[in-house]
């Protein structure tokens, strides 16, 4: 396994504590290797050589900087298998899933905003009759943190620190500690494709000590976070009170809303990767399944007979889920398993581990799906990041649109019916930032992402990154005519 080290101003290095944090395989539940644990000394080096890379960074020409973003991208595409093979390792992901989903959109990430970037404007206001023109510069920010979760590690890495590259920011970065291989490949990458020493900083170790020194360091601007919502908040009250520009993509327990006009074979292939790709750990996945009463019996009986198809096991294998990220993790999804029981849930399918002959100590679980009376209950309410989905019919749009929008949360809604007008009365009402009508994880990267209520504050994507990871400054002349 290669070696994680923390890069700093271009070179790799341990920790300045000397310390370190075991690496987990989920797969085979084996310790595979080391990575730092830092703290606020490493974060305050890593800001020093962001610092200084900074005044030069912002003035490197657009070309330059966007040429620099395409090398990444091209390298990522060129390593494409081992990044795959690492990250399936790394967090437990089905090895295809990695290949088709997390490395590709690792490499559009760069691709995006190497070209983004050359595309990136800002407005004029002539104020008419009174001579005067304003117009609005849009200048980097200085240093920003990203911090990233463990689910699409590559994936959700780049999402942050290309756009922040892009405007012309210098960046310092922590990956989750759960899994930090493809960060330190990326850094490999970024030294290859000619990116300057200090311009990207990646610092490995617990979201307590190196996190926490990001959010709380006086000479990092801006911090974009993705995680969960208990640390999303708990963020905000470290950095609002200093003033600091914040992004916070938080999380999700998005519906799942089915009405029988729907396409239904189109509807049911979706559904299931919906609801059990990467174990269900993506927080755009539709883990409140609403069914409209007419098609609910047999729906019912397709979904879990299709469920019981899904084949669970070694990542590396063929499999459609492989383990979910470590022992605490699956110990907290059963958990809520037990909960939905208690609560008068019935469990359709699943509900227990899976015991991989091969691999009796990886975390594995069956793909489960519980049928609900209330959608009060705890299991339909908080968010569980595992492969398990209630299921609930309706009878009434009016009563499907109050108990999709009866969560603490809004970041995802996908809506299945063949009406337009319907579609269109959900897209209005529906409290969340993203909303896919017959579609899931439809991802075009110029369109605004994020979430409302509970699920964050801040939109990523396209210009909007560029909008955040940039200051405007209007300035204003007064001339004679
Ligand atoms: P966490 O909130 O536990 O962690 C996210 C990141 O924050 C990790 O790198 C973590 O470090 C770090 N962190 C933890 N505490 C602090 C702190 N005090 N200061 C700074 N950083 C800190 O989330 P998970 O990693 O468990 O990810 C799962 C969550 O992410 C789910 O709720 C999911 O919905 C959400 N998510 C949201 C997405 C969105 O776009 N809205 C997309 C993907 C996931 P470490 O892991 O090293 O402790």
């Amino acid at each position: 396994m290669a070696r994680v080290q923390n890069y700093i101003n271009g070179e790799f290095q341990d920790a300045l504590n000397g310390a370190t944090l075991d690496n987990i395989e989920p797969g085979t539940g084996a310790i595979y290797g080391q990575l730092p644990e830092s703290d606020a000394q490493d974060i305050d080096l890593a800001q020093t050589a962001a610092q200084k890379a900074f005044s030069t960074w912002r003035n490197t020409t657009l070309e330059e900087r966007s040429a620099i973003l395409g090398r990444i991208a091209d390298l990522i595409d060129e390593q494409r298998e081992p990044l795959a093979k690492a990250e399936s390792r790394d967090n437990g992901k089905p090895l295809a899933l990695a290949m088709s989903v997390d490395i590709p959109r690792a490499s559009s990430n760069f691709r995006f905003f190497a070209q983004a970037l050359t595309q990136f404007s800002s407005e004029a206001h002539e104020s008419v009759g009174k001579n005067t023109i304003n117009f609005t510069l849009r200048h980097p920010i200085g240093v920003v943190g990203c911090i990233s979760p463990w689910n699409l590690p590559l994936y959700l890495f780049t999402w942050k620190i290309a756009p922040a590259l892009a405007a012309g920011n210098t960046v310092v970065a922590k990956p989750s500690e759960l899994t930090p291989v493809t960060a330190h490949l990326l850094a490999e990458i970024c030294q290859k494709a000619g990116l300057p020493a200090g311009v990207l900083n990646i610092v490995h170790g617990n979201g307590s000590s190196a996190g926490q020194a990001i959010v709380e360091h006086p000479g990092i601007k801006a911090v974009s976070f993705t995680g969960g919502t208990k640390t999303g908040a708990h963020i905000a009250s470290v950095a609002a009170p200093m003033f600091k520009k914040l992004s916070l993509e938080l999380g999700g327990k998005n519906p799942n809303i089915i009405f029988a006009d729907c396409d239904y074979d189109k509807m049911m292939a979706t559904t299931l990767k919906s609801s059990f790709a990467n174990q269900g750990q993506i927080c755009l996945c539709g883990s409140r399944i609403f069914v409209e009463r007419d098609l609910y019996a047999s729906f019912k009986t397709d979904f879990v007979s299709r469920v019981a198809k899904l084949k669970v096991g070694p990542p590396s294998d063929s499999v459609d889920l492989g383990a979910v990220i470590s022992s605490d993790h699956q110990q907290k999804i059963l958990s809520y398993i037990d909960q939905a029981k208690a609560e008068g849930g019935e469990v359709l399918i699943g509900g227990n581990t899976v015991n991989v002959p091969e691999c009796p100590n990886g975390f594995y679980l069956e793909p489960t799906v519980i049928e609900i009376k209330d959608h009060h209950c705890k299991v339909a309410q908080e968010e569980i990041f595992g492969p398990v989905v209630t299921l609930m019919p309706f009878d009434s749009e009016q009563e499907v649109l109050a108990m999709a929008n009866s969560v603490p949360y809004g970041l995802s809604a996908s809506l299945w019916t063949s009406n337009i007008d319907r579609s269109m009365r959900f897209a209005q009402q529906i409290e969340s930032g993203i909303v896919w009508v017959n579609t899931w994880l439809n991802r075009d990267l110029r369109t605004p992402f994020g979430g409302i209520k509970a699920s964050g504050v801040g939109r990523e994507g396209g210009l909007e990154a560029l909008r955040f990871f940039t200051e405007p400054k209007n300035i204003c002349i007064s001339y004679q005519s």
